[in-house]
């Protein structure tokens, strides 16, 4: 090795690293500042308000200020911050990167439920060789609406962002409806207008410029870990790490694990079009998986409930649906972390 090559070894790193580092920390007390003046508030049911699950990720920040990292990953139709968390060991070299982010349709709070759950997880024990970026709820506005009609008693379906666009039908990848079925059904294959048409899938599509080998998308209800396609019948080429990678999820749940199915193949005439899924994995490669958590929040012993459209996603009792979701996203992060890359190929 030439000398020369030897110093840029010994000063590159450090070239590199420190302007990041310095970012990372402006944004650590610009985010515990925000959250201090967040409203105290206190949902009476067991789901945490937009307030509540932040003033609980707040200390984690400000006392592993290396762990975990929070950032602005872009601002909402309203202006609103969307924040993600980044969490690693700062003490390692970080050979995998894995995206995890919940809240993309407004009623589906048991997602950002589970991803802030994970943060304060994955706080007390980062893996070693794995940096996670976690983004708790990416459609704020939707969400902030949802807050406002439960505090006013009112039932109202919500889906999408301020817009009223759903994100998850606002990407780039198998957007055109090729299912034989389109003809018959076809406000079943909808799109938005353009491809990401909104500030709120902008945002996530910038981030995932950084490269993640692994991302995951919450939502609910179903009981399914979804792999790609999502608008496609046929299978792609890494189904079978994908399944893999599945399973480990799948089995870690233990009792009513949730199955593994290519998204496309749900039913026979089920397409989505333009999905968060087939981007991810059709634009950058990443392996993607999409998690429909519960097997629906409706109690059959309940039918007063089951005309609330906030019910049909979210349990009255989140905490066992909350536990077998981090569950499968800890199976999958740490199994990454201990076994190394060879997990992710072939
Ligand atoms: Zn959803």
């Amino acid at each position: 090795m030439s000398f020369l090559l030897l110093l840029w070894f010994m000063v590159a790193p450090s070239q590199a690293i420190t302007p990041v580092r310095a970012k990372s920390y402006h944004h650590h007390d610009r985010y515990l500042r925000w959250v201090s003046r967040l409203p105290h508030e206190h949902n009476p049911d067991a789901y945490r308000q937009i307030s509540e699950f932040h003033r609980d990720i707040a200390p984690w920040v400000a006392s592993k200020p290396g762990v975990v990292r929070p950032f602005i990953v872009g601002r909402t139709v309203e202006k609103r911050s969307i924040w993600g968390f980044r969490i690693s060991r700062p003490d390692r070299e970080v050979h995998t990167r894995v995206l995890v982010f919940g809240g993309i349709h407004a009623l589906e709070w048991i997602s950002t439920e589970t991803a802030a759950a994970f943060i304060e997880f994955l706080a007390e024990i980062p893996p070693d060789g794995v940096e996670v970026v976690v983004i708790p709820l990416l459609n704020v506005d939707g969400r902030v609406r949802v807050e406002a009609d439960r505090k006013a008693g009112r039932n109202v379906y919500r889906r999408g962002n301020a817009r009223q666009v759903d994100l998850n039908r606002d990407f780039e990848i198998n957007r055109e409806p090729k299912a034989i079925w389109r003809h018959i059904i076809p406000g079943y294959y909808a799109h938005s207008k353009a491809p990401l048409s909104q500030p709120e899938s902008k945002a996530l599509d910038r981030l995932l410029h950084e490269r993640f080998d692994v991302a995951v998308s919450l939502h609910a209800f179903g009981g399914f870990i979804y792999v790609p396609w999502a608008g496609l019948w046929e299978r792609t080429d890494d189904w079978k790490t994908f399944h893999r990678l599945g399973h480990i999820m799948s089995q870690a749940q233990g009792a009513h694990a949730y199955k593994v199915r290519q998204l496309s193949r749900w039913g026979f005439f089920f397409r989505a079009q333009g999905s968060e899924l087939d981007h991810m994995y059709g634009k950058y490669g990443t392996k993607s998986f999409l998690i429909e958590l519960t097997r629906s929040g409706l109690d059959p012993f309940r039918p007063n409930t089951w005309k609330e459209y906030f019910r049909w996603y979210n349990p009255i009792e989140p905490d066992r649906h909350v536990d077998k979701g981090v569950s499968a996203l800890r199976a999958l992060v740490y199994t990454i972390s201990f076994e190394g890359r060879d997990v992710l190929d072939g």
